[in-house]
């Protein structure tokens, strides 16, 4: 397998695609709006004009995009044409209606699909250090397995189809509730007299400490809330999550909580900021002054 298109080149998927073109597959590129395709074509990558295009030459396909609906209009465009037997992966977190739903009209259409929504954000993106949680046939895996090696450090078959997006969506549960947790500390440590450097080393000093815990702590004390993961898509997964939780008799009342507070923060214009931009809204309901 050495052909592959990439769809979807926005935070994630533009570095994906580059590390794949690096790792030596011959990538063609499609973004619905041009401008992000520019890098690319810059670099001598080939660029399609429409998704009719990406396909023709391609024998994997990967789609990187925002959530369900999303999906829906790329593999509707996909399926346009008979697929043969090129596999589509998606990449990108959606519910498990749309997943099944995909891989049901790629099917119809000659296809196979793999859904391999993707753990890690902006930086393990670009350093090809990404998780993949994948769901489908172990044969269509074992067949790109290189190309997602090209772009993470590991990869987890988590069962038939669907079941990668039920893991991501159990994983991003507990990264919301984690982030929230933290930005809540931080404001009441804070709010009882204490110094935030402190409370960062003694969490990070403890049984709590983790990579995750540790990157957003400096990016909140450094005040750095440029997106790697952008509020408005862990809004996205929380709606997910809850609704798959109602459907299935799982009750969350935490989850539902934190989903509201990031109601919140997005109505007060932190929709495009990274996660770790929760702690500015609880600031704001803490009466704690606005800090630059
Ligand atoms: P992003 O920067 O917002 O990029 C979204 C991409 O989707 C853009 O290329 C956008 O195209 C495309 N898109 C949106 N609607 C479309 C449509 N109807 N048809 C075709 N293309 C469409 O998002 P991201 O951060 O790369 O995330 C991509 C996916 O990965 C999401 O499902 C997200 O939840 C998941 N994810 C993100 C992270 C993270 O840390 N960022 C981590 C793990 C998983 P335009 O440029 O034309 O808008």
């Amino acid at each position: 397998m050495k052909q592959i298109g990439f769809i979807g080149l926005g935070i994630m998927g533009r570095a994906m695609a580059f590390n794949a073109v690096r790792s030596g597959f011959e990538v063609t590129v499609y973004n619905r709006s041009r401008d992000k395709t520019i890098p690319f074509a810059d670099q001598g990558i080939p660029v399609a004009d429409t998704i009719q295009d990406l396909v023709a030459d391609c024998e994997a396909i990967i789609v990187m995009v925002t959530g369900p609906e999303a999906l829906s209009d790329v593999v509707h465009a996909l399926t346009r044409t008979q697929l043969g037997n090129k596999v589509i992966i998606n990449c990108s977190t959606v519910s498990l209606a749309a997943t099944l739903a995909a891989g049901e009209a790629i099917v119809r259409a000659g296809g196979t699909c793999l859904d391999a929504p993707v753990s890690g954000s902006k930086i393990p993106a670009e350093t090809a250090k990404l998780v993949f949680l994948v769901g489908g046939d172990d044969k269509t895996l074992q067949r790109c397995h290189p190309l997602l090696s090209s772009m993470g450090s590991t990869i987890l078959h988590c069962g038939p189809l669907g079941d990668g997006t039920r893991m991501k969506l159990a994983v991003n549960l507990m990264l919301a509730n984690t982030i929230h947790a933290l930005s809540e500390t931080l404001v009441f440590a804070e709010k009882i007299g204490l110094q935030r450097q402190a409370v960062a080393n003694a969490i990070n000093s403890g049984v709590m400490a983790s990579p995750l815990l540790k990157i957003k702590i400096d990016a909140m004390l450094n005040r750095d809330f440029s997106p790697h993961f952008p509020l408005n898509l862990v809004f996205k997964d929380l709606n997910l999550i809850l609704d798959e939780a109602e459907k299935n008799g799982a009750v969350l009342p935490a989850t539902a909580a934190v989903r509201e507070s990031f109601n919140s923060a997005m109505a007060h214009g932190l929709g495009r900021e990274d996660i770790g931009a929760i702690l500015q809204a609880i600031e704001q309901q803490s009466g704690l002054k606005p800090r630059s």
